[in-house]
């Protein structure tokens, strides 16, 4: 049943490329209400677990108010001037090249428009790149390779329209759970839909799937040959079609002689699926993080193209190659110029005629000549010196960069670094020479572009903090402090988008495919009130699918199918590092946490950093499930939870990339990552660096609570918050001289009334400080993990607990266990006693029971694993 409800504000959610809009309603104490658009295309009123708890991230803890120069609050003047001395100096000294902006997918399509005119019109460099460069560079390479631009043909309804929806490298059901809770409803509808999983994990994804191939990590291109050489061998070539394509014949010899590559999948699992794929028109192949971030991430891309354009599905209902970005404005920043290689709305910097073009729309005094330094290129210039002044906009690269610990050095060593975000709290801002408080979402206004070429408008239902200001507002007042006031007096981002549309209109002349000048003639209140819609809109055009037509962007009006071969990842395991390590994300956590951390609902999900391993690799090394294991690669180490699952291939193992200096410092994966990009995108290897894993030899463990955050000084230690204060893991080398100075240290409590069980001989401690009746904080201490109910006891602070530190609940008050079901706080156990105790078989029945996966639909795949375990175990009673 739809919404009815008055949506008072209308934006769209700040997490992934999805692109949901959310209505708004702030309440007197500075709270907002969030719920799902019922009439945004994107979402139609759903939202998943993240975004249902954005309410509970918008408070003001940790935000940067003001402006600070040298870890001193100052003013804006203050600041802003040194900005723009620095960095006219440096280019004085040292030239254009001297300075770097690295941005972000978190910032909004004007924001963007201002930083990329700034550094490639007025500096004069294209140094500017953006963290979407970790995310989806390899798709922007690959469209270009094969279609001559970088567009996405269709739009998210042919998910549902579609007969086959193939996911390869993409958990969607964790990373775009809205996208993926559409295909199941259209599967409900029409169960005849098949669903196929290609991923080396079992994730949650292939819960439901018709077919998971879980190939050997970084085959893709080699699988995707050899989908071409059987479409051939069918006869299912569209020889129509493949008169609009270039390279067909030297593509085909290519994927033939890649026939012997090894993906590990059997004859029969091959046939199946290539089968399936030729024999239904009506297929979508959706593709993301684990086809991009690979060093043949662009060839993968294209092994995909590849096999859409001979059979030319594409850009018809229900059919076509989908990649899936990862940021809000992922695509908004490949759009407008955000990456270090492209001009504003698909205009090549490499084209002197798109140079020459932009370069007069703007009457800038120069233009970028050619492409600037990508993201890892950016850093290892800063590391060498040859980078002197970094901007760094709403992004953590310290925790998010490949070789993350390089990457931390290299900021600190940089002569002049600043970071403009809304909190002072990550590993990045702690660098910085000057910070600049931004505004946060709920207090923006622009537009985003989502996966599906959607644009939609961010609007502001909270005012602004302190003295934080719009991103676009202070890149624009830098630009006019370095001499450019002109140029970047801007009033308003209705102004900057309206300047934009009008520069697409440009482009459009020039025959590129980004066009948007039926926008350019705005006011304030059209812009405001803009409606979500597909680009193009211009006079020509407005929506609808590419390619179908057979027009395409290369200069011949062609598109071009790539040779390639299979590579294996750079990386090569060896006796030293024999694991493939794989790095991605969790259902309920974004990037490096600095929002989701924020919200207790989400932080109960998965609440420490771990490593998932096969169970048969883990009996090898004497590591059993919970233990802490050493994870080291050549770059760097972490220590990290085991989870033992076999959803790991033997020799894979996979971390989370979330945990930060902040939450988690020996957690922080992308130090093992290497730093090794795709030849032609640029784009890290995130998915397959090689590691060590060892046991961590612990001399105690231990779980704390309280209800203020703790200072842990051990050398193990993860944190998260819970509804009554935080939660702790901890882990220590040395057994500590004296526990209750210790947990009095790590609680910051010097004085409060103690209660303690402690045994030295045996290395337990028990201790628990109370005031006023009410539970502070308690540690639970032993030389193993300790067994204590971690969700009951993350309850009690704040509460009259007098039994604390018997560490279990009592009998009348059940433990719910491990949460699962954000939206509605259900946890494990008392799902797994409403199977045992109703005799539920399904997921809707758990749902009818505990409203559990009835609202967002982000648990549902972990509800059916629920359920399958359950019955497997009946199975073999
Ligand atoms: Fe936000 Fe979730 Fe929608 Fe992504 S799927 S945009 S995270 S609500």
């Amino acid at each position: 049943m739809k919404d009815d409800r008055v949506c008072e504000i209308r934006s769209t959610c700040p997490y992934c490329g999805v692109g949901c809009g959310v209505c708004l309603s702030a309440d007197a104490a500075g709270g907002l209400e969030v719920r799902g658009d019922p009439d945004h295309p994107a979402n139609f009123g759903k939202l998943c677990s993240k975004g249902s708890a954005l309410g509970e991230t918008v408070g003001l803890e940790g935000r940067l108010l003001a402006p600070r120069v040298g870890g001193t609050d100052t003013d804006w003047d203050s600041a802003l001037s040194l900005v723009a001395s620095r960095f006219k100096e440096t280019i004085a000294q040292h030239g254009p090249e001297s300075v770097g902006f690295y941005v972000s997918g978190q910032l909004l399509t004007e924001d963007y428009y201002v930083a990329n005119k700034l550094m490639k019109g007025y500096i004069g460099a294209a140094n500017i790149d953006t963290n979407s460069r970790l995310c989806m560079a390899s798709t922007v390479a690959g469209h270009r390779r094969a279609f001559g631009t970088d567009t996405v043909p269709g739009s998210y309804e042919d998910l549902e329209e579609a007969d086959l929806v193939v996911l390869v490298g993409s958990n969607l059901a964790w990373c775009h759970p809205v996208l993926y809770q559409r295909i199941l409803r259209a599967r409900k509808k029409r169960p005849e839909m098949k669903l196929v999983v290609i991923d080396p994990r079992r994730t949650a994804s292939c819960d439901g799937a018709d077919m998971h191939l879980a190939l050997k990590a970084g085959t893709d291109a080699a699988l995707f040959n050899g989908l071409l050489c059987a479409i051939h061998d069918a006869g299912a070539v569209d020889k129509r079609f493949v008169t609009h394509v270039n390279g067909f014949d030297e593509t085909l010899a290519a994927a033939s002689s890649d026939r012997d590559a090894v993906t590990g999948l059997s004859d029969a699992e091959l046939s199946a699926f290539y089968d399936l794929w030729i024999r239904t028109e009506k297929v979508v192949t959706v593709f993301s993080q684990g086809v991009n971030q690979s060093s043949s991430g662009t060839d993968k891309v294209n092994a995909i193209l590849n096999c859409h354009l001979a059979t030319g599905r594409i850009g018809l209902p229900g059919m076509g190659p989908f990649s899936v970005t990862g940021q809000p404005n992922a695509m908004g920043g490949r759009e407008v110029g955000g990456l270090a290689n492209m001009l504003a709305c698909h205009l090549e910097l490499e084209n002197a005629d798109h140079r020459a073009a932009v370069h007069e729309f703007w009457g800038s005094p120069q233009i970028a000549q050619g492409p600037g330094l990508k993201a890892v290129e950016m850093f290892r210039a800063a590391g060498e010196g040859r980078i002197k002044a970094l901007w760094i906009i709403h992004t953590n690269p310290a925790v998010s960069m490949p070789d993350a610990d390089a990457v931390r050095q290299a900021i600190a060593d940089c002569e002049f670094v600043v970071v403009s975000d809304i909190t002072a709290e990550t590993d990045t801002a702690r660098l910085a020479d000057v910070l600049l408080p931004a505004t946060a979402w709920g207090e923006k206004e622009g537009t985003v572009t989502g996966s599906d070429r959607l644009i939609s408008r961010q609007r502001a239902a909270l005012p602004a903090p302190g003295q934080a200001r719009p991103d676009w507002d202070i890149l624009a007042e830098v630009g006019r402090r370095m001499g450019w006031y002109e140029a970047f007096d801007y009033a308003s981002p209705a102004e900057i988008f309206c300047e934009y549309a009008a520069l697409s209109g440009v482009a459009g002349k020039l025959g590129r495919d980004f066009d948007i000048s039926g926008k350019a003639e705005m006011d304030d209140r059209a812009y405001d009130a803009m409606a979500p819609f597909h680009w193009p809109q211009s006079a020509e055009r407005q929506g609808g699918r590419f390619f179908a037509d057979g027009k395409f962007y290369h200069p011949d009006g062609k598109a071009r199918m790539v040779p390639v071969r299979y590579r294996p990842p750079e990386a090569k395991q060896a006796p030293r590092y024999p694991f493939r390590f794989n790095t991605g994300r969790i259902r309920d956590q974004w990037h490096t946490m600095t929002r989701t951390a924020r919200s207790p609902r989400l932080a109960a999900h998965l609440a420490e950093p771990f490593l998932d391993l096969h169970p048969g690799d883990a009996a090898r090394l004497g590591i059993s499930h919970a233990d802490l294991v050493r994870v080291e690669s050549p770059e760097g180490r972490a220590i990290l939870r085991a989870r033992l699952t076999d959803a790991q291939q033997p020799g894979d193992v996979f971390a989370p990339m979330h945990w930060t200096g902040e939450t988690a410092p020996c957690a922080r994966v992308d130090a093992l990552v290497a730093a090794v990009t795709d030849p032609v995108s640029g784009q890290p290897e995130s998915k397959a660096s090689v590691v060590a894993v060892t046991k961590f030899q612990a001399a105690w463990y231990g779980f704390a609570v309280s209800s203020r955050a703790m200072i842990p000084r051990s050398a193990y230690w993860a944190r998260a918050r819970t509804r009554a204060g935080w939660r702790a893991e901890l882990a220590g080398s040395t057994q500590p001289e004296d526990w209750e100075a210790e947990a009095r240290a790590l609680f910051g409590l010097p004085d409060a009334e103690v209660q303690t069980l402690i045994d030295r001989r045996r290395g337990l401690a028990r201790i628990a400080f109370h005031q006023d009746g009410q539970l502070l904080a308690a540690l639970f201490a032993g030389p193993q993990p300790v067994a204590v109910k971690r969700d009951f006891l993350a309850t009690l602070p704040g509460s009259d607990a007098p039994d604390a530190l018997t560490g279990q609940p009592p009998a009348d008050r059940p433990d719910p266990g491990p949460l699962v079901c954000s939206c509605f706080n259900v946890g494990l156990n008392t799902i797994l006693a409403a199977i045992e105790e109703k005799g539920l078989v399904s997921v809707d029945q758990i749902g009818a029971a505990l409203e559990a996966g009835t609202n967002c639909g982000s648990c549902r795949p972990e509800l059916a694993a629920i359920l399958a375990s359950t019955q497997t175990m009946e199975a073999a009673e």
